[in-house]
């Protein structure tokens, strides 16, 4: 069947595109709106035209079997063009999502419905490049420079109430279809060349400071990428005094930018985080429903775990070893929820109805029912193996018990159960209502089902889950300590943690590593240590560190760790630099200046070789999973494209 047809209400021409599952914009959408364009032009007995989608949105994007291949004809920046020259008003009919061209798309037409659940957006920026079919030149014609600024350089969709306040849209209607054309009938025999966007913008319109402020921001919130600038740019080309000048300029920063190694990046992340949850062998059709769930400790992971599933309207049991520790679980809950409360984030009403599905427990004779048990006590073998005793014995038969354990070895503790098929790692992040990120565990014992029911459960959940296989620290940790051993040798080299620190918020990663260790506790990494074999941790690279915990430095939280706290801002104390250079000394290591791009391309490599043992002995399935988790895990640039595609990228 065509994906674009065109059928006749009296003089109303219905343009309609049946493209499933999200009417992405294919060469053959793109010829069969052209031709229909076309038509109505040319046919006199149609006076007006509404253009409208099938299924469950309007176009909602380029087709991602193109991006990244050469534009195929017909372009859609002529498209557009052609659209914007029809002389019969034309009315965009919108449901679901208007993103990129789809929003280029209506910004063409002379009108534009939506329903109220609608969303709009060019969210090109966030896969590196810029809108190439006018979108940066019709939407500050239509909404304003300040509007269209924040939209094509943040990438956020908006809402159709905002879409309505900017005049981005008409009208917001309840039946699509059967307004569209009531709409398109009153419409009849008016001059659309008002509705056309490619007038002059006036300079009085927006502050002419506007463009500087965002690059200044930019500067400072999207350090290094390279799609805000040039979109800002795009957009600026469109107060210049010819509007085929600025499309000009559009369409050569939107090609040029499609091929960047930015862009590049972008996109393998974007495809990765796509399929993480897919695994080869594992039907997703097996995935049982997951209806309730215990959350065993009302820590700090354990408290973030309950939120995120009460967020989700699931009911969850809080398990606690006295009624004090599950009130002060339910407390730290509390504290969350008034703060997204106060920032606006929650209603008061929603917050209330999280907290009411949180039920706190001692006693385990009330998981009898429960789907998935998410045990999330401290780390210790021993303690974790007395809970999945009790667990194996309160809880359903085909219930999932899943710890959050971040290094221990989960086919070990499956063994001590009566249903190892039914043994699986949830390994979320900190915080955990909040990091999208969380890996699966796949024990050797563990039955297909129990790890379809929890990827699959997982993204439809809103988190990104990806697989992995049992080792020391799963794939994220795993790695982390590898980046966390060069990190150590770098210091002992450059003799100085600040250095390294730099050099790595350089190449993007969100915070230095000793940052991150100052932030986490070093004391977390020395006791992992200590539960080590002897020549499982490299002599020399974190000396530094476990003498600094033995000194009660154990970070921020005795306010003082590689970096001291006690003053306005942290500052390097001469005591960690004396340590480090006899620890240097003692490894006979000579101090040397390295430049960043050293000290970062020895962290990328370090991840990479680690990352490539873990796909060798197939604890990740995909290279794209590991880069999947070091940047949505651990702060690793995505523009960047994680470790593996980094150092793929330059070797
Ligand atoms: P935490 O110390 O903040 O909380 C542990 C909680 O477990 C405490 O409230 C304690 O009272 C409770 N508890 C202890 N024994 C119990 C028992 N027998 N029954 C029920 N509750 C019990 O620890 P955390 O940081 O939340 O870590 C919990 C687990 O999650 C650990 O296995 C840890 O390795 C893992 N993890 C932690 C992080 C992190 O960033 N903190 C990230 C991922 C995974």
């Amino acid at each position: 069947m065509a994906v674009v047809t065109v059928s006749r209400n009296g003089p109303i021409a219905l343009i309609r595109i049946d493209h499933p599952p999200v009417n992405a914009i294919s060469q053959a959408v793109r010829k069969g709106i052209g031709e229909a364009v076309t038509m109505v032009d040319a046919d006199a007995e149609i006076k007006a035209a509404v253009l409208i989608c099938e299924g469950r949105t309007f176009m909602a994007g380029a087709d991602a079997s193109e991006l990244g291949k050469p534009p195929v004809p017909p372009h859609l920046n002529d498209l557009t063009d052609h659209i914007e020259a029809c002389s019969k008003p034309l009315v965009a009919a919108i449901h679901g999502q208007a993103l990129g061209g789809g929003l280029e798309i209506a910004l063409a037409c002379s009108h534009r419905l939506a329903m109220e659940t609608t969303r709009f957006g060019l969210p090109e920026v966030n896969l590196g490049f810029v809108p190439g079919a006018g979108g940066t030149q019709r939407l500050p014609r239509l909404i304003g420079v300040k509007h269209a600024l924040t939209m094509a350089v943040e990438g956020k969709p908006v809402n159709a109430a905002k879409a309505l306040e900017y005049g981005l849209i008409d009208q917001v209607v309840a039946d699509l279809e059967l307004d569209a054309v009531a709409f398109a009938l009153s419409l009849i025999g008016s001059d659309v060349s008002d509705r056309k966007l490619n007038q002059p913008i006036a300079a009085d319109s927006f502050n002419a400071g506007i463009f500087d402020e965002w690059r200044a921001l930019c500067a400072k919130r999207k350090r290094g990428l390279v799609a805000p600038l040039a979109v800002i740019n795009a957009v600026q080309a469109a107060t210049g005094p010819d509007a085929d000048a600025g499309k000009r300029r559009e369409r050569e920063l939107s090609l040029e930018l499609r091929k960047s190694p930015q862009s590049t990046a972008l996109r393998h992340i974007f495809f990765a985080e796509r399929s993480s949850a897919k695994v080869d062998g594992i039907d997703p059709k097996s995935a049982r429903p997951i209806e309730t769930v215990a959350v065993i400790g009302a820590g700090t992971m354990g408290a973030g775990i309950a939120q995120f599933f009460a967020s989700n309207a699931r009911p969850v049991l809080l398990v606690e070893i006295s009624n004090e520790a599950a009130q002060a679980g339910l407390e730290r809950i509390r504290v969350n929820l008034a703060q997204s409360v106060a920032r606006n984030k929650l209603t008061q009403a929603k917050a209330d109805t999280l907290i009411s599905l949180i039920t706190t427990t001692t006693d385990y004779a009330d998981l009898a029912q429960v789907d998935l048990v998410i045990e999330a006590a401290v780390e210790n073998m021993e303690i974790k193996k007395q809970i999945f005793a009790k667990l194996d014995h309160s809880c359903k038969a085909d219930a999932i018990l899943a710890t959050n354990t971040s290094y221990l070895d989960i086919n070990a503790l499956a063994q001590t159960t009566q249903r190892p098929e039914r043994i699986a790692g949830l390994h979320f992040f900190s915080p955990a209502h909040v990091m999208k990120l969380v890996e699966v565990i796949r024990p050797d014992t563990v039955a297909p089902w129990v790890i379809a029911t929890l990827a699959q459960g997982m993204k439809q959940l809103g988190k990104i889950p990806v697989v992995s296989g049992v080792c020391h620290g799963f794939i994220g940790n795993r790695i982390y300590q590898s980046y966390q051993r060069e990190a150590g040798l770098l210091m002992l080299e450059t003799g100085s943690p600040e250095v390294v620190d730099e050099a790595m918020r350089a190449y993007g990663m969100a915070m230095g590593p000793y940052q991150v260790l100052d932030l986490s506790g070093i004391d977390i990494g020395y006791l992992m240590r200590k539960s080590l074999t002897e020549g499982a941790v490299h002599p020399h690279a974190f000396q530094v560190h476990d003498r600094l915990v033995e000194m009660d430095r154990k970070g921020r939280k005795t306010e003082r760790g590689f970096y001291g706290y006690d003053r306005e801002a942290p500052y390097i104390d001469p005591v960690v630099l004396d340590l480090i250079q006899t620890v240097a000394k003692e490894a006979g290591i000579a101090p040397r200046d390295l430049t960043e791009t050293e000290i970062s391309d020895r962290c990328v490599r370090a991840m990479a070789t680690e990352a490539e043992a873990i796909l060798a002995e197939g604890i990740a399935a995909k290279a794209g999973d590991v880069d999947v988790v070091l940047v949505n895990g651990y702060g690793f640039p995505r523009h960047k494209g994680g470790p593996v595609f980094a150092s793929r990228a330059n070797s």
